[in-house]
């Protein structure tokens, strides 16, 4: 019988055997107890862009736990906090110049939907609570969030009862690179729900170009400048979930570039500390953050997580930039891109359904889910860590990581195919 005192996330403890643990990591590489070295093609769920045990941020964890480990944010600054809010705004789209922190995605995201809810109370707008989302979205597991993931997809409908409704349009089908011609009927779509609804909706909410756990369904920029123009339109906010894309996973340092549009709201988390300890942000531009600029205690914003601003995150994070900065991590990641296109995008296999490739994202979509049934063990066999999901085997990998190393895991997701 197996210790079950740790409870493992997305798994039927019944049936669960986690053999493998991990005792350090290096670069690209996790290092397990048992003596293997796997190659992390997932990124530990996309946020080690770093790689692990990078000496100048491990550095920096030992330099600032050392001076100020934590403090409130509470009616107290902190010097790390402050750098980071600057550093953000000014790498951030133009006009994205308040930066509310909180300690996860899905926290930035509630942060994100509340302050967009009290955008427009403090107006005296008090029929607007509601958000518009995307079939095939996910924006995180707390309540609030899951409310405004993909609600037809099994992982939170049974929770249907407890949460709000919301308003859902159809997910993007045009592909990254489509003609604006076929972009149209997508945006059609998103127009029937805010023609019908907008009277009620606060807030539009995307993960831009890349709807990553919703099976990294890439689509185009395009659609991103359309919607744009219709959340003017019916006044709605438009809110960039950037937890997955956010720091280059798309090819940009963040995906709002493609399309050069800035959002209402901004949310940042997983790249955003290099993933070295968990940190969000919420960032909002001059309109957003003027509504709660008043004489009226009652117009502030509530919210406040105990570790937000937390100073080890917030200097944990500013190396990071700094580090992605300096080391041209764009020209990384547009090498793993051609590398990814080579790989991937001609493979075809009768189990196949189609090959995706953006920025440093790439995926194998399957026909049938069964098609995947011990990819895992494979890959581990052959000194790859890969986590496939429902009909999808992707790699996201670290920025850092060789083309050879890279090479290593596409000619592994490929090999699955044809010689298992
Ligand atoms: C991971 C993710 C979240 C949730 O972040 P957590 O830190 O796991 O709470 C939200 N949105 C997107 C797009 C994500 O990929």
């Amino acid at each position: 019988m197996q210790d079950t005192s740790l409870w493992f996330p997305y798994a039927q403890m019944k049936n669960l055997e986690v053999n493998y643990e991990v005792e350090t990591g290096e670069g690209p590489y996790i290092q397990l107890t048992n003596g293997m070295k796997l190659l992390d093609a997932t990124c530990s769920w996309w946020c080690m862009i770093h790689g692990y045990r990078h000496p100048e941020i491990t550095q920096i964890i030992h330099d600032q736990a050392d001076k100020l480990a934590h403090v409130m944010l509470g009616g107290l600054k902190n010097q790390p906090a402050t750098a980071l809010a600057k550093k953000l705004v000014e790498i951030t789209p133009d006009g994205l110049n308040h930066v509310f922190f909180s300690d996860s995605g899905s926290v930035g995201m509630e942060v994100a939907m509340k302050m967009a809810v009290q955008f427009w109370q403090n107006q005296g707008q008090t029929k607007k609570y509601k958000m518009a989302s995307l079939m095939r979205a996910y924006h995180g597991d707390t309540t609030g969030c899951m409310s405004v993931c993909d609600p037809e997809e099994g992982m939170h409908s049974l929770f249907s009862g407890l949460l709000p409704k919301h308003h859902f349009a159809p997910a993007p089908t045009a592909s990254f690179d489509a003609p604006a011609e076929a972009v149209a009927s997508d945006i059609a779509e998103l127009r029937k729900v805010f023609e019908q609804h907008h009277e009620e909706i606060a807030g539009f909410l995307v993960e831009p170009l890349l709807q990553a756990a919703g099976g990294l369904n890439m689509y185009s920029p395009i659609y991103l400048q359309e919607a744009r123009k219709l959340c003017d339109e019916f006044e709605i906010l438009f809110i960039f979930d950037e937890v997955a894309t956010g720091f280059g996973r798309t090819g940009k340092l963040f995906a709002a570039e493609y399309a050069e549009v800035t959002p209402d709201i901004m949310v940042l988390s997983k790249g955003l500390t290099g993933g070295y300890i968990g940190h969000a942000a919420t960032l909002a531009n001059e309109r957003v953050f003027n509504a709660f600029w008043d004489d009226d205690a009652g117009k502030a914003f509530m919210h406040g997580p105990t570790f937000m601003g937390n100073p080890l995150a917030c200097a944990v994070a500013l190396k990071s930039i700094e580090v992605f900065e300096r080391d041209n991590y764009l020209d990384k990641i547009a090498d793993l891109n051609q590398l990814l296109k080579e790989e991937l995008l001609g493979f075809r296999h009768e189990a196949v359904l189609n090959t995706r490739v953006l920025g440093a994202a790439a995926v194998i979509e399957v026909k049938d889910a069964k098609a995947l049934h011990g990819v895992q063990d494979f890959a581990i066999s052959h000194g790859v860590w890969l986590r496939s999901f429902d009909r999808y085997l992707y790699t996201m990998p670290p920025y850092i990581i060789s083309a050879d190393q890279l090479q290593k895991i596409t000619s592994v997701m490929k090999a699955w195919f044809t010689t298992s």
